[in-house]
C-alpha cells in the first residue's frame, strides 16, 4: 500500500449546465458549492459532446480520445457485418485500474459507462439509477457491498423508465421530477454509507438525476428561448419540483459527503457537458441522403429472408399508433426492448449503391461513408473519400427551410484523412442542427423527405462542462481541463504530497 494519505472526493452532477450552476451560487442558491467555490477554483470543463453524448463518459473513464476509444453513442456501427450492436461498456480500461492495482482504494458509484474491474476494496457500482441504460441491470461489488446496496430503498429510475408525453404532459413530469428528488436524497444516502463503511482514497460519486429531468423539462428553465416559442408551450403550468429545487437538493447531498472527508481531501465537483434548449430530435437525414442519391434502400428482391423479415417489422412498428408504440415499449425490460429495437433501427440498404448513410441518434446527425477496405461491403475508394466528405458537407450547409434559414451550424469530420478514417468506428461526419429544425412542421426546401420528429426531449446536450476544484495538484491544472484529463489530474492529487 502507498505511504500516502491523500484522499479524492469526485462528484459528478451529470449534464447541469455550467451557466445555471454558476447563477445560482452566484444568487447565494447553492451554499454547499460556493463555499467550495471560494476555498477552491472554477475551471471550464470542455469534452466531444460535439461527436455524441454517448462519446464524452467513456474519453474521460479511458483519457484517450473518441478517435482511440471509438465509443459515440448507445448504438455502435459493426464495419464487418454492416450492422449496429449495442454497446455494452465492458472493454474499457478506466483510468483507475491502476490506481487500484497499486494499492488504492476505490469506490466508483453509479458513474455513467462504467466497466466493472473486480475491485476487492472499496466499492464500484453500475447502474443503480441510470439515466443512460447500457447493460440494463445493477451490479455490485466486492461481494460485501451488496448488503448495503440492498437495503437502500429502491429509486425510481433504477426500475421504471419514468416515460413522459412530452411538455403537455404536466402530471407525467412532475412525476418525474418528484421521484428524481426523492432519488437525490436516497442516492445522498447510500454515498454516505458506502463512504463511511470502506472509506476509499478515491470516491467517484455520480449523480444522473439532473441529466435525466434536463432532458424533460428543460423549457421550464428557459421558457423564453425562441425554441418554445410555439403553441406547445403557451400556456404551460410550471412543473414542480423545479430544476433549482433539484439542484438545491444535490448541493446539500454533497454538503453531507463533505461533511464526512477529512479536511484536506480534494473535492472535485464537475459535469462534463451541460443542457441547451430544444424540442424531439430530427430524424430525416437517413431519408434525406436517399433522396439526394447518397444512399438506397433494398429491392424487395435483393434482399434476404432475413432482411425482408427486418424489413416487414420495421413497416408495422412504424405504422402502430402510438399508443401501441408506448405500450411496447413501457412494458418490456430495457434489455428486451433493446434486443427488439435494434435490427429495424437500421433500414435495409442496398449497400453496392449506398456511398453515405446515417447512423442512429438522438441528437447530432451522424454519417458513415461505405469506404472500401474499412466497410465489409464498402465501395467509396480511399481516394474518394476527401472529395465524398466534401461534397456531403456543402450540401447539408446548403439546407434551408422555407424561409431560407439555415438547418445546419457545423459539419464536423471526425478523420483528419482517408488513412485515418480506415480505423476509424466513429461517424466520418457529425452534423450540427440549428434551432431551425425544431420548427414543427418542417419543410426542407427543394426536399420531400417526412420530417416528422422523434421523442419529446425539450433540453439537449450543450458543449461545455464545469469543474470546481478544491486542492489538488500544486501545478499543471489549465484554465480549460480535457474530458480526457480527469484521470491524470485525480491520480496527480492522490500523490501530490507523497
Ligand atoms: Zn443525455
Amino acid at each position: 500500500l502507498s505511504q500516502n494519505s491523500e484522499r479524492v472526493l469526485a462528484v459528478v452532477i451529470d449534464a447541469a449546465e455550467p451557466k445555471l450552476v454558476r447563477q445560482m451560487i452566484e444568487h447565494n442558491e447553492l451554499p454547499v458549492l460556493k463555499a467550495l467555490l471560494a476555498e477552491g477554483n472554477w475551471i471550464k470543463v470542455a469534452a466531444p459532446a460535439n461527436i455524441g453524448s454517448g462519446a464524452i463518459w467513456p474519453t474521460f473513464i479511458t483519457g484517450t480520445d473518441p478517435s482511440v476509444h471509438g465509443i459515440h453513442g448507445e448504438w455502435q456501427w459493426q464495419p464487418a457485418d454492416m450492422s449496429l450492436n449495442r454497446y455494452k461498456g465492458r472493454d474499457l480500461t478506466p483510468f483507475w485500474q491502476t490506481l487500484a492495482a497499486q494499492g488504492t482504494t476505490i469506490g466508483i458509484f453509479d458513474l455513467p459507462f462504467m466497466p466493472m474491474i473486480g475491485l476487492e476494496h472499496g466499492f464500484e457500482i453500475s447502474e443503480w439509477a441510470p439515466h443512460d441504460v447500457i447493460e440494463g441491470q445493477i451490479q455490485v461489488g466486492p461481494e460485501r457491498i451488496k448488503t448495503i446496496v440492498s437495503k437502500s430503498p429502491p429509486h425510481a429510475l433504477s426500475s421504471d423508465r419514468l416515460k413522459t408525453e412530452g411538455p403537455d404532459d404536466l402530471e407525467g413530469l412532475q412525476k418525474l421530477s418528484s421521484a428524481c428528488l426523492e432519488g437525490i436524497k436516497l442516492r445522498g444516502n447510500l454515498a454516505q454509507e458506502l463512504l463511511r463503511e470502506t472509506h476509499p482514497r478515491l470516491a467517484i460519486i455520480s449523480f444522473t438525476e439532473i441529466h435525466r429531468t434536463g432532458h424533460f423539462i428543460w423549457h421550464t428553465v428557459e421558457p423564453e428561448h425562441e425554441v418554445y416559442d410555439r403553441d406547445e408551450f403557451a400556456c404551460l403550468p410550471a412543473v414542480g419540483p423545479t430544476m433549482k429545487d433539484l439542484l438545491r437538493e444535490v448541493d446539500r447531498q454533497i454538503g453531507r459527503l463533505i461533511e464526512d472527508c477529512e479536511q484536506d481531501t480534494t473535492v472535485l465537483v464537475f459535469s462534463l457537458h451541460g443542457m441547451r434548449p430544444a424540442h424531439r430530435a430530427p430524424t430525416f437525414l437517413g431519408p434525406l441522403l436517399m433522396e439526394m442519391g447518397f444512399a438506397r434502400l433494398a429491392d424487395w428482391s435483393g434482399q434476404s429472408w432475413m432482411e425482408r423479415a427486418v424489413t416487414l417489422m420495421a413497416a408495422v412498428k412504424r405504422r402502430s399508433p402510438s399508443v401501441l408504440k408506448r405500450i411496447y415499449y413501457k412494458n418490456l425490460p430495457a434489455k428486451t426492448t433493446q434486443r427488439l429495437a435494434r435490427p429495424t433501427m437500421l433500414p435495409a440498404y442496398d449497400w453496392k449503391r449506398t456511398r453515405a448513410f446515417s447512423l442512429p441518434t438522438d441528437q447530432h446527425g451522424w454519417i458513415r461513408i461505405n469506404l472500401c477496405g474499412r466497410e465489409a461491403k464498402g465501395i467509396v475508394a480511399l481516394a474518394e473519400y476527401d472529395a465524398l466528405c466534401r461534397q456531403l458537407e456543402s450540401k447539408l450547409k446548403s439546407l434551408t427551410n422555407h424561409q431560407g434559414e439555415p438547418l445546419v451550424g457545423e459539419v464536423i469530420r471526425t478523420s483528419g484523412s482517408a488513412e485515418d478514417a480506415l480505423g476509424s468506428r466513429l461517424p466520418d461526419l457529425v452534423v450540427h442542427w440549428t434551432n431551425a429544425v425544431f420548427e414543427s412542421p418542417l419543410m426542407i426546401k427543394g426536399s420531400s423527405v417526412d420530417t416528422t420528429p422523434v421523442g419529446t426531449y425539450t433540453g439537449q446536450h450543450k458543449g461545455d462542462g464545469f469543474c470546481i476544484l478544491r486542492g489538488g495538484p500544486e501545478s499543471g491544472v489549465s484554465e480549460v481541463l480535457l474530458a480526457k484529463d480527469f484521470g491524470d489530474l485525480i491520480s496527480r492529487s492522490l500523490s501530490s504530497k507523497a
